[in-house]
């Protein structure tokens, strides 16, 4: 059954940039619906340690997503636990129907699903991510300090985790499936005149081998080159494949980029339909940190109550 009268803000998505918004839009007194979606939290609900969040030296990533989680909740924001698997934006009202159901009609929406890193889908690369497997320099690179780690990929992402984990690492392997990268030229400049850093060309990672004792962690990259199998002792792995933002459900309504990201205004979180903002990495390829997530998230709910005001 619709809702009997329209929510004045709902928010897709519970990380960094879904909380923030909703703290905003609540603090507001916009009273807003969060849905959070099959994965509560985030991508940090994957993570262990987060020590770039500012104000926290050091705070497990589930600990800081209850945390954002129980702000929201105490300024006024309805938590519902169900994913949105229809939103018809093209009339107004919006309508999202849900998993469990529920048809929610709203006067905006803020889109903060997310994005997911691409994962290389080998055998040992689950069990070990939060133990020497990431997707993440930025996250995790500081826990490498003299340590050998693969960065695994060839496009900007690949090269700017290379380069960035250099700052911490004894060395960077670059393992590329190619033999040349796809990043822009400076950054390949970049990375090719690095000592710290060696590519290695025309070849595929098979498996990631790891110990279990005394703590879990990453011992050796499987690899093939040109066909034939060796085995490389690494302390950390970083996969750098890709992201793909969460942008399925609006395929065909809202603008996007080449890669699916959902395009916003200039300065603004304004999307393609007035009403609908995008906040977090559903909306960003560049940044993908928490705090610019939760940044855009404020942002998006600063936009929405402007949009309703007016
Ligand atoms: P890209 O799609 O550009 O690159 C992915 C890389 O991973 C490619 O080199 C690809 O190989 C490799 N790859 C993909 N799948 C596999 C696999 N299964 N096994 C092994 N290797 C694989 O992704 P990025 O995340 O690097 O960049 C995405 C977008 O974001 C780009 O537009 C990029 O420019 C942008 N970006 C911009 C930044 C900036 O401006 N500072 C920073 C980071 C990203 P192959 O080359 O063979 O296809």
């Amino acid at each position: 059954m619709p809702s009997e009268k329209p929510a004045k803000v709902t928010i897709i998505g519970a990380g960094p940039a879904g909380y923030a918004a909703a703290i905003y839009a609540a603090r507001a007194g916009l009273q807003p619906l969060l849905l959070a979606g099959p994965q509560p939290g985030g991508q940090l609900t994957i993570t262990t340690d987060v020590e770039n969040y500012p104000g926290f030296t050091n705070v497990l990533g589930p600990d800081l997503m209850a945390s954002m989680k129980d702000q929201a909740v105490s300024v006024g924001t309805t938590i519902i636990e169900d994913t949105v698997t229809h939103a018809a934006l093209t009339t107004h009202p919006f309508a999202l129907t849900t998993d469990l159901g529920r048809v929610i009609i709203t006067e905006t929406l803020i889109i903060a699903t997310g994005a997911q890193a691409k994962w290389l889908n080998i055998p040992g690369e689950d069990t070990l991510k939060g133990y020497g497997v990431s997707a993440c320099a930025t996250c995790d690179g500081f826990f490498f300090k003299n340590k050998a780690v693969a960065v695994i990929g060839g496009g900007n992402t690949a090269a700017e985790e290379a380069i960035y984990l250099t700052n911490h690492a004894s060395h960077v392997y670059l393992v590329h499936r190619r033999q040349r990268l796809r990043a822009e030229n400076i950054l390949q400049d970049r990375v090719l005149a690095n000592p710290k850093i060696t590519p290695i060309w025309n070849t595929v990672a098979t498996a990631i081998e790891g110990r279990s004792k005394p703590f879990p962690a990453v011992t050796e990259l499987l690899l093939e080159t040109e066909g034939k199998a060796h085995a490389m002792p690494i302390d950390g792995v970083f996969v750098a494949i890709g992201h793909s933002p969460a942008t399925s459900l609006f395929t065909d309504q809202l603008a996007a980029d080449q890669h699916g990201y959902l395009t916003t205004q200039p300065g603004s979180t304004h999307t393609s339909i007035p009403g609908v903002f995008a906040a977090g990495d559903v909306a960003d390829a560049v940044y993908r940190q928490a705090v610019t997530a939760a940044g855009t998230g404020c942002m998006a709910a600063l936009d929405a109550e402007r949009f309703l005001a007016h």
